[in-house]
């Protein structure tokens, strides 16, 4: 990852925290996400695997919804709909 204070960036007292929408931790360790691509769809004899860069909280785990392509975050909510208030379900 690139240092933006170093390339004339904002400085980081112009910057604000980010913080896990679950716990409020402030640290996050790079995750990938992996979506499953048919087969079909690669042209190949089994189903593709694409990962995903992103970031997870390193205390609970969980990827804020910034963190997600907006198509997946979008999937994400409507999981979230169905499965009232059963958290572990996301990703
Ligand atoms: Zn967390």
């Amino acid at each position: 990852m690139e240092d933006i204070a170093n390339i004339g960036g904002p400085s980081l007292s112009q910057t604000e925290p980010v913080k896990c929408e679950e716990c409020g931790c402030e640290v996050f360790v790079t995750a990938y996400l992996m979506r499953k691509v048919s087969r079909l769809l690669i042209g190949a004899k089994q189903d593709g695997m694409m990962p995903i860069d992103t970031f997870a909280c390193a205390k609970c785990g969980h990827v804020n919804k910034i963190f997600l392509p907006p198509e997946l975050a979008k999937e994400n909510e409507e999981k979230k709909d169905k499965s009232s208030g059963n958290n572990n379900l996301i990703l």
